[in-house]
Formats: C-alpha cells, sequence, structure tokens
C-alpha cells in the first residue's frame, strides 16, 4: 500500500510517501520520498527541499496556494520522480493538529469529519486551517483516493477527568472548555520506541516524554496510556516555549487590557508569537541563537535560558507526581534532540530522582540512545521523533 503522509504546520509542510504492505514491521522504514516545504527563509517565498533516489533538490516556491501542487508534482517528474502518476497512491495520511473530545484515534476523512476539523479552527487556528487546506487540496487533484486524520490530541483522550477539568465554572467545561493537549502523535511514537530501544514491555514503564521544539510539551505516560499532559486547552499552556509563553497568571492578560488597552487580537499575537525565550530574550526563539547570545555574554539570554530550564525541571517533577514514579525520561523534537546543554541541566535538577546523566553519551550526538549512567535509577532517552513514520503506521492501521 503506497501511502502519502502530510504533516502540515503554520509555517512548514512536511511530507513522505511510504510503501506498507500487509505486515506492519517493528523498526522504522525510510520513506521512498520525503519534501520539506520551509516558508520561514528569509527571502519571499518558500523552499521546497525533495529527497529521494538517493538526491536531493531545492526549488523556490512564490505562492502559497499552489505550493502543495509543486509539492506532489516532484513525485511524478524530475530527478526526484519515484511514481509515474499520483493515482498510484492508495491512501493519504494527514496530520491534524485539533481532533476535540471526539476523535480518539486515526478516521477516515468523510465530509462530516471534515466538518468537525473545521468547526475545531477557532481551538487551533495556526494549524487547523492548514490540515483543512491539504485535505481539499488532495481532493480536487486526487478525487477517488481516500484521506485519513491522524489527529494530535487523540493520544491525550485517556487523561483522568482530574486533569481534563478546570477549576472553572463547570459549564464552560460543557462548553467544551477542557484539557485536550497537543503532540500526541510524537509522544506516543516515543512512548512505543522507548520500550524498543530498552527491551521492555511498554505496559511496565512509567515515562515522562519532553517534546522540546518550537512548541514545548510534556506527557506522563503509565503502561502506554497517556495520564497527563502540559499542554492544555490550546497549545498555548505548560512549558516556556520558542515564542509563546506557556502557563501564566491567567490575571495577566486581563490586567493588560484592562490598564494598557490591549485587545484580544494584541494579546493574540504577544503570548503566541512574541513570548517565550524571544520574549524574554528580545533576540529569538530559537535555542541555538539564545545559546550563542550566552556564549557573547548577553544576560537577557541567560535569564531565558534559566527560566525556560526551571519551568522544565518543574513540569517534568509535576508529571513524575502523577506517575508516581519515573523510570523513562525522553528528550526528543529539535531542542530534546539537538541541545545537549538543555539535557545537562534538567538532568542535574532532577538528581533527586536519583538520575544521572553520563556528560560523554549526552554530548556525543546521541540518537535513539540511553544516555544514563549505569548507576542511574531512571533511564534518559533521546530520540528523534518519527511523526510522519507514526502517521502512516496509524493510517494503515484503517485498512486491516
Ligand atoms: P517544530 O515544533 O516546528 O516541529 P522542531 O522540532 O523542528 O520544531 O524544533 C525546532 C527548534 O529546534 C528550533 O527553533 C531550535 O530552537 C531547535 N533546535 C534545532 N537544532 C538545534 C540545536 N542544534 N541546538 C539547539 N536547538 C536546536
Amino acid at each position: 500500500m503506497l501511502i502519502l503522509v502530510l504533516n502540515a504546520g503554520s509555517s512548514s509542510q512536511k511530507s513522505c510517501l511510504y510503501s506498507l504492505g500487509e505486515l506492519l514491521p517493528n523498526t522504522l522504514l525510510e520513506p521512498l520520498w520525503e519534501a520539506h516545504l520551509d516558508w520561514t527563509v528569509p527571502q519571499e517565498g518558500g523552499i521546497l527541499t525533495v529527497k529521494s533516489n538517493d538526491l536531493q533538490q531545492q526549488i523556490e516556491v512564490k505562492e502559497r496556494n499552489s505550493a502543495l501542487k509543486v509539492l506532489l508534482d516532484t513525485l511524478v517528474t524530475g530527478k526526484t520522480q519515484v511514481l509515474s502518476s499520483l493515482n498510484e497512491i492508495d491512501v493519504v495520511g494527514h496530520r491534524v493538529v485539533h481532533g476535540g473530545a471526539k476523535y480518539n484515534e486515526a478516521t477516515v476523512i468523510t465530509p462530516e469529519v471534515k466538518q468537525a476539523i473545521a468547526n475545531l479552527i477557532s481551538l487551533a487556528p495556526h494549524h487547523n486551517p492548514a490540515n483543512l487546506e491539504g485535505i481539499n487540496t488532495i481532493s480536487e487533484i486526487l478525487p477517488q483516493v481516500l484521506q485519513v486524520a491522524v489527529f494530535d490530541t487523540a493520544f491525550h483522550t485517556t487523561i483522568p477527568e482530574v486533569v481534563k477539568v478546570y477549576p472553572l465554572p463547570y459549564e464552560w467545561y460543557e462548553k467544551g472548555i477542557r484539557r485536550y493537549g497537543f503532540h500526541g502523535i510524537s509522544h506516543e511514537y516515543c512512548a512505543q520506541r522507548s520500550a524498543q530501544i530498552l527491551q521492555q514491555p511498554l505496559e511496565s514503564l512509567k515515562i515522562v516524554t519532553c517534546h522540546l521544539g518550537n512548541g514545548c510539551s510534556l506527557a506522563a505516560i503509565n503502561q502506554g496510556i497517556c495520564i497527563d499532559t502540559t499542554m492544555g486547552f490550546s497549545p498555548l499552556e505548560g512549558l516556556m516555549m520558542g515564542t509563546r509563553c506557556g502557563s501564566i497568571d491567567p490575571q495577566i492578560p486581563i490586567y493588560m487590557m484592562q490598564e494598557y488597552g490591549l485587545d484580544g487580537d494584541e494579546l493574540n499575537q504577544i503570548l503566541h508569537q512574541e513570548s517565550g525565550l524571544k520574549g524574554v530574550s528580545g533576540i529569538s526563539g530559537d535555542m541555538r541563537a539564545i545559546v550563542k547570545a550566552i556564549a557573547d555574554g548577553n544576560i537577557q539570554a541567560q535569564l531565558a535560558f534559566d527560566i525556560y530550564i526551571h519551568r522544565l525541571i518543574t513540569g517534568i517533577g509535576a508529571m513524575v507526581a502523577s506517575l508516581n514514579g519515573l523510570d523513562v525520561l525522553v528528550f526528543t523534537a529539535g531542542v530534546g534532540e539537538n541541545s545537549s546543554i538543555v539535557r545537562e541541566k534538567t538532568g542535574a535538577g532532577l538528581a533527586y530522582l536519583g538520575l544521572e546523566l553520563d556528560l560523554a553519551k549526552n554530548s556525543a550526538s546521541p540518537r535513539d540512545e540511553n544516555i544514563a549512567t549505569e548507576n542511574s535509577q531512571v533511564q534518559v532517552l533521546v530520540m528523534h521523533t518519527q511523526e510522519d513514520w507514526a502517521i502512516a503506521l496509524a493510517t494503515r492501521s484503517q485498512f486491516p
């Protein structure tokens, strides 16, 4: 079965083509083709990077509305061609960020599912529109092909009521104001991969996964089931992030509205785009730029870094409390996979758990490896998250 995966974000579009047989492999297969469209590049437009047939090609993309068509074209034309026609694709799996309370597993997309994704746009304004656009473009180009939605919220539908319900008027909960949690595809993949790497049954492990990318979140996973997570009603809650504030006193936006006249749109922009590492440092939301500025003696950058680590350590502490113990700590996504200093400082703050990092292993660019010492009471894994592969498997599982 040829499965095209579309993973659309607000500033990028990742896509992969996998060929999966009836028996699902335990280990990851390489995609036949992969494409990454990045809109954050300095020049106008975007850069599309395509890898297949052992080569890599870059293409400049000018317009957003035809970008997905340009991307799909590289499957059937030029040096990156791997198909003679797009009609060879059997099914398309989409990452959909918000599935609300209803969707707790991958779901074949029907007009009703599409409507539900559209209805949730107000809860995921940066992501669900891009996901819908992908679904609609595929319907136009390949009207016969089946499409599957793989929801980032689905893994968190198991969190108990005490975690789900906010201490607000209960009618708000009935209106859908509740903890949903995000990055679920990544958290679930990392939990399953932990069991593989450690060669222990998932059912025997208490795991905290730290997904630290532009957005950051933690999940507490007991016996493979998510029981707590730091993101909530929206991807704004929880840890300090690149440009998002994470948890703050809810009185602050009310005060800024009443005393400084900020309106909802301004607050939305500031809390999502101008806060976090970028807001405190005044430099950037990119951890690489923060670490570089610290080396150059920038005090604001140091403060931003210290807050990030403090909130990460205390956030992990809260997840450990939910789990009542910890066997495995996982670092993943851009910062988690690449920043040895973030892992080192976090590890040092968790020494009270009997967690001890092997600093040599930590600084040797580990990938899918255990970086804890032999004596450590907690295993610490650095893992390359494979969301696209997880989406392909979830999509395949819809066609037994
Ligand atoms: P997204 O949440 O958009 O999927 P990623 O998981 O790709 O993001 O993470 C992107 C972030 O990873 C960047 O903003 C950057 O801060 C961080 N990052 C990438 N490489 C490194 C590195 N070598 N050191 C520190 N941080 C890094």
